[in-house]
C-alpha cells in the first residue's frame, strides 16, 4: 500500500519522495494503527491524512479548528484533482445537507469538519451513515487544556469517534511538542505513545537573525526595498505601531498593507485577501494576523519589537518560508523593548503564578536576542531537543563582522545624560552630544556642559543609533510612560567607572533574500493571471519553489513538466502549456541558460513527449487499451482517462461509443434529461439506476453534440 501511497504523491502532488515524518506516519495510518504526528509547520502534516485517504476506501473525516484553512484546504485539493469538501458554519443548513448527501454517494474522498459541528446530535446521526476508514485532527493540541488553545470541542472527537461504525483509524496532528499536551492528546484519543512519530523542530531553509541596535524604521523601509518582489509579513507590538510603519513604507511608494484589531472586519478581509493574492508584497500587522493564513511564499517575517515569549515567535517566524525555499525571520530588538512586553504582561491582572510564567518566557524571550551562540539551536533547545548543531544559517552561524572598542564614546554619552540630570530622550541627549544649537539646547543651558559637542564629528542620526545600541545593550535603561527618559543602569555606570568596556559590531547589510531571476518574475505574472482565472491564490496553483524548479530545468515538453517539483498531472493538464509557453519563449531569447531537465518520472511515461495529453490517451484507446489500462499505465486516474476521450470524441476524432454507453441507457438517460433539464448532472443522476455512472451521462451529452 505504501507503493501506492507513493505513485499518489507523484500524481496528485508532484512530489517524489516524502519528507521526514511523512512516511512513517502513512505506514503506521495504513496498517489501521492509531498514531500522533508531530511535525513543525509547514512540515507537510496535511499529506499525511490527504495520500491515506486516497488509499483507503470511504471517506476521510479531517477534523479543523480554522474555517479560513478549510476552505483553503479543499480549493488545493480540488486543484490538484481530488475531490473533497468542508462542513462548517459558513454554510447553509442545506448546503450541508447537499454535501452529507453527496458524501454518502461517495462523491468525496475528504470532508473537513469544524468540531463545533460534533456538538449536534443530528449531525453526529448523519455522520454515523459515512463509510469512514479514517479520522484526522489537525491542530491535535487544542484537545489539550494545557495548550495555548485549548477548544472545549475538541473533547467530543473521542466520543464521536466511538459512535462510528467503522471503527476509524485516528491520526493526531500538531505543530505543538510540549510534552504535556502530547501526553494529553495520546490519552485522550487512546493513541499508544509508541505510536507517536515526532520529526525535528528545526526549519532548515529558515535563517534566524537579531538585530540590536540599530535604526529600525530604516531597517526595514531598506529591507522592503531590497526585497519588492518577495511576500512579506512585519509584526508590530501595538496598533499604533503598525499605522505608522504602514504610513512610512506606503509614503515610499512600497506596496505595503496593514492589518490590527481597530480595522473593521472587512477592511481586514480585503486586506488579507490582497496579501494571498499577491497583491500586496508585505502586510505590516499586529499578532492578531496569521492564524489561518497558509500562504507558501511568504519570504520574511520581520519582528518590529521584541516578540512576546518564544511560542508565539516560532510560530508567527514560522509563517516564513512554508515552502521549502530559503526565508528570512529576523527580530529587531531594543532593550526598551522588555519593559513594554513586561508592562503588557502586568496590564493583564493575571494570576500571579501565571504573570510569574509570563515574566519568565519573557526572560527567555530576551535570552534568545542575547545569546551569541546558534538561534536556531537555542530555539530548537527551548523545545527541548538536545543534541543541536549550529545551523550555520542565522545571524550568529554567519557573524563576520568585526567588533570595533567603543568605551570612550560610550563613557561620553552616559556621563553627558548624568549631567544633563537624567531627565530627557534621545534626540536631546544626541544633540547635546553633537553641539546643535538648538533652542531648548540654550534654554537649558546644556551648551555649558563639558559634554556639550564632544561628539560634534558624527551627525546626530548617528549618535541617536549608537545611543540605541547602548540602549539594547542595557547600558542605558528607559522609564515606561508617554515621554520616555533615559537613564544610566548599573551596568552603565561600571563603563563610566572604567570597569567595563564596550565593543560594538559593525552594522549588518540589507541583502536581498532571494536572488532577481527575469524569468522566475515572469513565471510569477503567468501564476498571477492564471489565479486570477481560477479564482484561487497564486501559491495554490504553484509554489515558489515549483516556480524555481521551472527556472532550474527549464521545462518545454508536457513530460519534462510532470518531472518539476509539485507539477501533478491535473495541474499539468490545466496549466502546463502556460507556462510551458513562457519558458519556450524565454530559452529562445536566451540560448546561454542552460536546460537541467534529467530526472523524468517513471510513473508517467509518455511516447511523444510533443503531443497533447488527451492525444497520447487517444492513441493508446485506438491501439485498443481499455480505459483501466490506460489510466494504469499513464499514472492517470479513471475520470481523467474518460476526460480525454470526450474531448477527443467533441473535437471530433472517432469513439466506439457503444462501449462508453451501453445503447439500453440511452434512452433512459434522455428520459431523465427531458425530466430534469441538461444544466447540472447530479439531479439527472438522481432519476438513474446506480450503475449509470457520470461518465455516461457526460458521453451521451457529448455524442448528442457531435451527432
Ligand atoms: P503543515 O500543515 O505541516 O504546516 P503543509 O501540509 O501545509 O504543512 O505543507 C507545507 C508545504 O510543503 C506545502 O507547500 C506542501 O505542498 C509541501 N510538501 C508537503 N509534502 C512534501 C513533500 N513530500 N515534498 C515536497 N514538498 C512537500
Ligand atoms: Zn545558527
Amino acid at each position: 500500500m505504501l507503493g501506492q501511497a507513493k505513485d499518489y504523491l507523484r500524481q496528485y502532488f508532484g512530489y517524489n519522495t516524502f519528507r521526514t515524518g511523512q512516511e512513517d506516519i502513512i505506514r503506521l495510518v495504513l496498517e489501521g494503527k492509531h498514531t500522533a504526528g508531530i511535525m513543525p509547520t509547514g512540515g507537510g502534516k496535511s499529506i499525511c491524512y490527504q495520500i491515506p485517504a486516497l488509499v483507503l476506501p470511504g471517506i476521510t473525516l479531517v477534523i479543523s479548528p480554522l474555517i479560513s484553512l478549510m476552505k483553503d484546504q479543499v480549493d488545493a485539493l480540488l486543484q490538484v484533482g481530488i475531490p473533497a469538501a468542508y462542513i462548517n458554519s459558513s454554510l447553509s443548513s442545506a448546503e450541508i445537507h447537499q454535501i452529507l448527501m453527496e458524501a454518502r454517494e461517495g462523491e468525496y474522498k475528504l470532508l473537513y469538519i469544524a468540531p463545533e459541528r460534533l456538538e449536534s446530535f443530528a449531525f453526529l446521526e448523519e455522520l454515523k451513515q459515512l463509510p469512514v476508514p479514517l479520522v484526522a485532527i489537525d491542530e491535535a493540541h487544542c484537545i489539550s487544556q494545557w495548550g495555548h488553545d485549548f477548544r472545549p470541542s475538541y473533547l467530543r472527537i473521542e466520543q464521536m469517534i466511538q459512535q462510528l461504525p467503522d471503527q476509524p483509524t485516528i491520526l493526531a496532528l500538531t505543530a505543538t511538542a510540549t510534552p504535556e499536551v502530547r501526553r494529553d492528546i495520546c490519552e485522550s484519543l487512546h493513541i499508544p505513545s509508541e505510536n507517536t512519530i515526532i520529526t525535528g523542530f528545526e526549519r532548515e531553509n529558515l535563517a534566524f537573525k537579531v538585530l540590536k541596535g540599530e535604526d529600525r524604521s530604516a531597517f526595514i523601509e531598506q529591507y522592503v526595498k531590497k526585497n519588492a518582489a518577495e511576500s512579506g509579513i512585519i509584526y508590530a507590538a501595538t496598533r499604533k505601531d503598525v499605522d505608522h510603519l504602514y504610513e512610512q513604507l506606503r509614503k515610499k511608494g512600497l506596496n505595503v498593507g496593514r492589518y490590527h484589531a481597530g480595522m473593521s472586519d472587512r477592511e481586514r478581509a480585503d486586506q488579507q485577501e490582497r496579501f494571498l493574492q499577491d497583491d500586496i508584497s508585505v502586510i505590516v500587522a499586529t499578532n492578531a494576523f496569521g492564524m489561518g493564513i497558509n500562504k507558501s511564499n511568504v519570504r520574511y517575517v520581520i519582528h518590529y519589537q521584541l516578540p512576546k515569549n518564544m511560542e508565539s515567535y516560532y510560530q508567527e517566524a514560522g509563517r516564513a518560508g512554508r515552502d521549502g525555499l530559503d526565508s528570512e525571520c529576523v527580530v529587531l530588538f531594543s532593550a526598551q523593548d522588555v519593559q513594554i512586553q513586561r508592562f503588557l504582561i502586568e496590564q493583564q491582572h493575571l494570576h500571579v503564578n501565571r504573570q510569574h510564567q509570563e515574566l519568565i518566557r519573557l526572560r527567555q524571550m530576551v535570552d534568545y536576542v542575547h545569546t551569541e551562540s546558534c538561534l536556531q539551536s537555542f530555539i530548537l533547545q527551548y523545545f527541548g531537543e538536545i543534541d543541536t548543531k549550529p545551523c550555520g544559517r542565522c545571524s550568529n552561524c554567519t557573524d563576520e563582522r568585526q567588533s570595533v572598542e567603543v568605551t570612550k564614546e560610550a563613557q561620553m554619552v552616559l556621563s553627558c545624560m548624568i549631567r544633563m540630570g537624567e531627565r530627557f530622550g534621545k534626540t536631546l541627549i544626541a544633540q547635546v552630544l553633537t553641539g546643535s544649537n538648538n533652542k531648548k539646547v540654550r534654554e537649558m543651558r546644556f551648551d555649558e556642559l563639558s559634554t556639550y559637542g564632544i561628539l560634534s564629528d558624527q551627525t546626530s542620526k548617528d549618535v541617536s543609533e549608537f545611543i540605541d545600541f547602548l540602549t539594547s545593550e542595557d547600558y542605558i535603561g528607559v522609564t515606561q510612560g508617554p515621554y520616555p527618559v533615559l537613564y544610566v543602569t548599573n551596568k552603565g555606570k561600571e563603563v563610566l567607572r572604567g570597569n567595563t568596556a564596550v565593543w560594538r559590531k559593525e552594522r549588518m547589510q540589507v541583502k536581498q533574500v532571494v536572488r532577481d531571476d527575469e524569468l522566475f518574475n515572469h513565471l510569477r505574472e503567468v501564476r498571477k493571471q492564471v489565479a486570477a482565472k481560477e479564482n484561487v491564490p497564486p501559491f495554490m496553483i504553484f509554489s515558489d519553489q515549483t516556480l524555481h524548479d521551472m527556472c532550474l530545468k527549464l521545462p518545454i515538453t508536457d513530460e519534462e513538466f510532470l518531472s518539476i517539483k509539485g507539477v501533478g498531472v491535473q495541474k499539468q493538464e490545466r496549466y502546463g502549456r502556460f507556462f510551458i509557453q513562457a519558458i519556450t519563449r524565454f530559452c529562445e531569447q536566451h540560448p546561454e541558460r542552460e536546460r537541467k531537465v534529467t530526472e523524468v518520472s517513471s510513473v508517467n511515461k509518455v511516447k511523444k513527449e510533443t503531443e497533447a495529453s488527451h492525444l497520447i490517451t487517444y492513441e493508446m484507446y485506438q491501439q485498443g487499451h481499455t480505459i483501466a489500462d490506460i489510466s494504469r499505465e499513464r499514472g492517470l486516474s479513471n475520470q481523467t482517462v474518460e476526460g480525454h476521450l470526450l474531448r477527443c470524441a467533441s473535437e471530433g476524432m472517432d469513439v466506439n461509443w457503444n462501449e462508453l454507453i451501453p445503447k439500453q441507457y440511452e434512452p433512459l438517460i434522455e428520459q431523465a434529461i427531458q425530466a430534469v433539464g441538461a444544466e447540472k448532472l447530479k439531479p439527472i443522476k438522481e432519476q438513474l439506476p446506480e450503475e449509470i455512472s457520470y461518465f455516461m451521462i457526460k458521453a451521451y451529452m457529448v455524442k448528442k453534440t457531435v451527432q
